[in-house]
């Protein structure tokens, strides 16, 4: 599902963000990236989704060769990935119901179609009755709801999340992991870069640890592993 092969990354600048990553994530694995800032993690993320691209190597994400993908090939990969970010990323204008439904009208889905899934997601997230809300009358981790409900309404194979809990209080985050775990039980592969020590121990999921763009440790049911 995902091949990560001898990738490096070299920005403009000169830093070398990762240095020859090998990597394999199957279907319905849930993974953390975890490391010290500046290690890599958003570079590796961004990657999946080729936001950035490597500079080196070969990356396979659901059969999509990233690298050398045509660039009108590039919204079909999109349209299989759900991507979270820390700072939820929403249409600030938009109501939680079109928030969620311009995700959809991308693809072109036919209305009624569409109301059932966002419907239907807003229900996994918990938030269908704050459908006509906006974001700025919602509490963080409401936002967040909204921002997994618009990742997952075209049904990815692949949810990738950049430190989604990292605004949130803990309580308000374990909240947020339990969707993903549902979500994650429902077959759907779960990459998720975090700094949430606690989490990560709790959950003993796989955990690649990046330091210096490097993977220093690949661990079934790992741990954070590093000192506070
Ligand atoms: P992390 O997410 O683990 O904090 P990043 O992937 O953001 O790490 O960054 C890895 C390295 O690449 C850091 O040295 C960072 O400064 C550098 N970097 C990240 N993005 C860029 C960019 N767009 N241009 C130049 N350097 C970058
Ligand atoms: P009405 O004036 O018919 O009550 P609503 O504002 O309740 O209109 O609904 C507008 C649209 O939003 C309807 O087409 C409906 O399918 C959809 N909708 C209704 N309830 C929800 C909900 N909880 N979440 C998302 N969409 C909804």
């Amino acid at each position: 599902m995902i091949q990560m092969r001898e990738v490096s990354k070299t920005y403009d600048t000169g830093v070398v963000a990762l240095d020859h990553v090998n990597v394999d994530i199957k279907k319905g694995e849930f993974v953390f990236v975890v490391g010290p800032s500046g290690a890599g993690k958003s570079t590796f993320i961004k990657m999946l989704f080729r936001e950035e691209l490597p500079t080196k190597g070969k990356l396979l994400v659901n059969g999509h060769d990233v690298v050398e993908m045509e660039r009108s090939e590039v919204p079909y990969l999109r349209r299989e990935l759900g991507v979270i970010f820390q700072d939820y990323r929403l249409l600030p204008d938009k109501t939680v119901f079109e928030n969620v439904a311009f995700a959809m009208q991308v693809i072109e889905a036919p209305r009624r179609t569409m109301q059932r899934s966002v419907n239907s997601v807003l229900d996994v997230v918990g938030l269908r009755d704050k459908y006509r809300s906006f974001p700025s009358q919602l509490s963080g981790g409401e936002q967040q709801r909204v921002a997994i409900a618009r990742a997952i309404v075209n049904n990815p194979s692949i949810v990738i999340a950049d430190e989604p809990t990292g605004n949130l209080d803990p309580e308000t985050s374990w909240d947020i992991m339990d969707i993903f775990k549902r979500i994650n039980k429902a077959g759907t592969t779960i990459v998720m870069a975090t700094h949430d020590r606690n989490i990560v121990d709790t959950m003993k999921k796989r955990v690649i640890a990046i330091e210096d763009g490097r993977i220093v440790r690949d661990q079934m049911r790992g741990g954070y592993g590093y000192e506070a």
